[in-house]
């Protein structure tokens, strides 16, 4: 029987891949500094019309960090950085490791009650943010003294551009909020200094990413300079990217993908990154027109949204060479239908935070197989040095063809989780990562994700726990139980509905409660739907049956 651990996968790869890569870089700090050496003048933001050189980068992010240091943050340290896809979230990643520190990813999306928990266990003492966020969410925060952030630096989504296009930026105007530090001044007041050279070590954390795992608790995941600088590689190599390419930034750059597929990789290949505050088809499809990317990757209702759009012709489409989508199941009916429209093939990738972006990726060239049984498609094969191993409950590696739990090792898996070793002891025990996620291997070695751990709602890529959600709702003085299932939605693959029992004599409706779900929550959580049931299913110690709720919309 071919055992996993003999990777019987690499003999898909494409043509003159090897099975296993050597990094150039051990850490994230090398390989940027490798390419502003070497690359000074090379575009590495395309902004609207603004442009940063790796030079400017390199500038910029020394003055941030020279900003940091003065202002306390020392080696070890953690920024918060609570931005949309603007340029100041790769100069502040890179100011956070030149000043010794490590970035915390914060979805720009999460509201008060979220960012008092990442800031609080992150313990960041500095956070970055955009002028907009800190008036509406983060000043309320700060001032709760709840946090140990001292210092607050602020920047605009107007920044770095001067085109300030309408569909995004109607009104807008620079907030410069009092009481924090801004970025522009920080730039102009410390023009030509450089913070006292540090030397981090591949096990440092880079970036605490904040992922939702078994138990519903964010966790931050520690990608390390070394797991982050061995996955930008990876991309490079098997997608044979160069300085020549230039990558469409989709994704939302604080989740892993971005952070990897899109900050990573064009900063070691110095390529250019065109990013657009946030995603807005038209602007993304302009964007196109205009820098010519010949990548990408994103969730697959980032292509069933653009190549939607009206006027879309294939020619739009021309400039790209590769496009990749990861994060959730994808129908292979969708991706039929966007090559017809584009001439593009959408090649499967597939991984998880913990993983730094891809375990697994459909080798460039190669289309995935569709499982004939099931109708699933092919999630890619195992990248360069990774084994993955499908095993029982009781943790023995299953036949081929067999379903089991994806367990992955490779220079990619994160360490642990910051702070949580109990959780790192469960999700990665001797270092090998239990993805939660169930499925198969063929006898060519096409991997195949049949279904992911029970409970988890994928909104268009999102994740969403249930007992979050079921905990805001319990907030509700009318709520008696709550409990919160996936079903399914044409558009997001998956969305939130809320089941609900009131109290005796509650009259709450369901907008009232959708509506109080909203105003604590990401937009992408808050439940779509409630049903009232004058009970929920329960077993017989009590715990409510999701499955069974699961079942009436089935
Ligand atoms: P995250 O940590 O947010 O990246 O979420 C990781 C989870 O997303 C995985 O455990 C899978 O359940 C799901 N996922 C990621 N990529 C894919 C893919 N290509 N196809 C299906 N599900 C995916």
């Amino acid at each position: 029987m071919t055992t996993y651990t003999e990777r019987p996968w690499t003999k898909l790869y494409s043509e003159g891949r090897p099975a296993d890569i050597t990094p150039d870089f051990a850490t994230m700090l090398d390989l940027f500094n490798a390419s502003v050496a070497r690359a000074p003048d090379n575009i590495a933001i395309k902004y609207f019309d603004g442009v940063l050189t790796m030079a400017d980068l390199d500038r910029r992010s020394d003055s941030l960090a020279v900003a940091l240091v003065d202002n306390g943050f020392a080696a070890g340290d953690r920024l918060g950085v609570y931005v949309q896809n603007n340029p100041a979230f790769v100069i502040s990643l890179v100011a956070a490791w030149k000043a010794g520190g490590a970035a915390v990813a914060i979805n720009p999306m999460n509201k008060q009650r979220e960012l008092t928990y990442l800031l609080t266990d992150s313990g960041a003492s500095a956070l970055l943010c955009l002028d907009e966020l800190y008036e509406s969410v983060a000043k309320e925060v700060i001032a709760t003294g709840e946090t140990v952030v001292t210092t607050v630096i602020t920047c605009s989504p107007l920044d770095e551009q001067s085109r300030h296009d309408d569909r995004l930026f109607a009104g807008s105007e620079r907030l410069r909020p009092e009481g924090t530090l801004d970025l522009e001044e920080i730039f102009s007041q410390h023009e030509g200094r450089k913070p006292a050279p540090v030397d981090p070590s591949p096990d440092d954390v880079a970036v605490l990413s904040y992922t939702s795992g078994t138990t519903g608790v964010p966790k931050g995941a520690m990608n390390t300079h070394g797991t982050m600088a061995f996955n930008s590689q990876t991309y490079r190599d098997w997608m044979g990217f160069t300085a020549d390419d230039s990558v469409l930034g989709v994704a939302p750059l604080f989740h892993i993908t971005g952070l990897i597929g899109h900050i990573g990789i064009a900063l070691l290949v110095a390529c250019p990154l065109v990013i657009n505050h946030r995603f807005e088809p038209g602007v993304v499809i302009d964007a196109i027109r205009e820098h010519r990317p010949t990548f990408t990757v994103g969730s697959i209702t980032v292509f069933i949204n653009l190549s939607g759009l009206e006027g879309v012709t294939k020619q739009d489409w021309s400039s790209f060479r590769m496009v990749y989508s990861g994060g959730a199941p994808i129908a292979p009916a969708v991706i039929d239908r966007f090559m017809e429209k584009t001439g593009l093939y959408i090649h499967n990738i597939y991984g998880l935070t913990e993983t730094n972006s891809p375990s697994h990726a459909v080798p460039l060239g190669k289309k995935a197989p569709v499982d004939p049984n099931s109708g699933a498609l092919s999630v890619g094969v195992p990248v360069f040095n990774t084994v993955v191993r499908i095993l029982d409950e009781a943790g023995k590696e299953v036949p081929v063809g067999h379903v089991g739990e994806f367990v992955t090792s490779g220079p990619q898996v994160i360490p642990g989780y910051w702070n949580k070793p109990e959780a790192t002891t469960e999700s990665l025990p001797g270092g090998e990562l239990r993805t939660g996620d169930v499925g198969f291997m063929d006898e060519d070695g096409w991997f195949y994700l049949v279904d992911r751990k029970k409970d988890m709602i994928n909104a268009a890529g999102y994740k969403v726990w249930p007992r979050e959600v079921e905990d805001v709702l319990y907030g509700h003085p009318a709520v008696r139980e709550a409990a919160v299932v996936g079903v399914a939605d044409e558009y997001r693959g998956e969305t939130v509905k809320a089941y609900v029992s009131r109290e005796p004599g509650a009259t709450v409706t369901e907008e009232e409660l959708i509506e109080f779900c909203k105003q604590q929550m990401a937009a992408y959580k808050y439940p779509r739907s409630i049903q009232f049931l004058d009970d929920l299913p329960k077993t017989t110690t009590g715990k409510i049956l999701r499955r069974e709720l699961r079942a009436l919309n089935s």
